[in-house]
């Protein structure tokens, strides 16, 4: 490798780039094409029958692909088939969601890091791990009664912030995704998911620890926006306000009757 080009490689990996994602150099800030939009009614075929058509307005197509699926399943299938957003091509693997949706709680974060594009599942590095020891200590665990998902289900390249046009893109997903795991109770996790779910202009500081409804079809669902285990990990000292939350979101389980596991020893202010 010549001076210039090892210069150059030394220079992307110091601005954070850790990662080569393709052979070729692929122009990111290209617009997508938008051909003639397709009429609403022009709902593409269930996910099951085959790869959503790449051609036709992206965001129709996940409007018209979201509200076809009828399971979980079927909007998972729906996700991997949808060719609509550039990420898909520049990620490892769909992160759809971990946990048990059953047990009513659903926790919404922003995106997948690195080692959740590996795996394929939400949350499982080290603000996963923290995650997990925050729900063990209200008696929630992804193996029994907590459900994961992400605004974003693939991991922007370098772990860069999702663009507002990816955003677009996934939140008629991630509304259907809400409607058919029928949680009772939404945690979300950030900022981005605030923003998305909330809407408005408040920060995360201003809008976490309070509760807000979040409409689920003709359900409203109580939903409570806290801190991102990732920035607790830059923040510790903001860990007790995520404390505070969390009492808060158990003692709304308790009055709703939600199955709570024994809240595990030493998993206390969330450390
Ligand atoms: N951060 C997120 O918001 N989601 C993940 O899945 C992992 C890290």
């Amino acid at each position: 490798m010549s001076n210039d080009a090892l210069a150059a490689l030394n220079w992307l990996v110091e601005a954070g780039a850790d990662e080569a994602v393709a052979d070729a150099p692929i122009n990111r800030l290209a617009p997508i094409s938008r051909p003639a939009a397709a009429p609403a009614r022009n709902v593409p075929p269930s996910p099951a029958a085959g790869p959503v058509p790449l051609s036709g307005d992206a965001s129709d197509l996940a409007l018209g692909a979201a509200a076809a699926a009828t399971t979980l399943a079927e909007l998972r299938a729906a996700l991997e088939s949808f060719g609509g957003i550039g990420l898909r091509h520049t990620a490892t693997n769909l992160v759809f969601a971990d946990g048990v949706a059953a047990g009513g709680v659903m926790l919404i974060g922003e995106a997948p890091g690195r080692d959740e594009d590996r795996v394929g599942r939400p949350f499982v590095g080290r603000a996963g791990q923290l995650l997990d020891r925050m729900l063990a200590s209200i008696g929630l665990d992804r193996q029994r009664n907590a459900y994961i998902t992400n605004v974003i289900n693939w991991r922007p390249p370098n772990n860069r912030a999702p663009s507002p046009e990816e955003a677009a893109l996934c939140l008629p997903f991630l509304r259907r995704h809400i409607e058919l795991a029928e949680p009772r109770l939404i945690i979300l996790l950030g900022a981005v998911a605030a923003r998305h779910l909330v809407g408005g202009t408040d920060g995360i500081m201003k809008l976490r620890g309070r509760w807000l409804e979040y409409r689920a079809g003709e359900t409203m669902v109580p939903l409570m926006p806290t801190l991102h285990p990732a920035y607790l990990l830059r923040q510790p000292a903001h860990k007790k306000l995520a404390w505070r939350d969390l009492q808060a979101v158990a003692a709304r389980m308790k009055l709703l009757g939600l199955p709570v596991e024994r809240p595990v020893e030493g998993t206390g202010r969330t450390g």
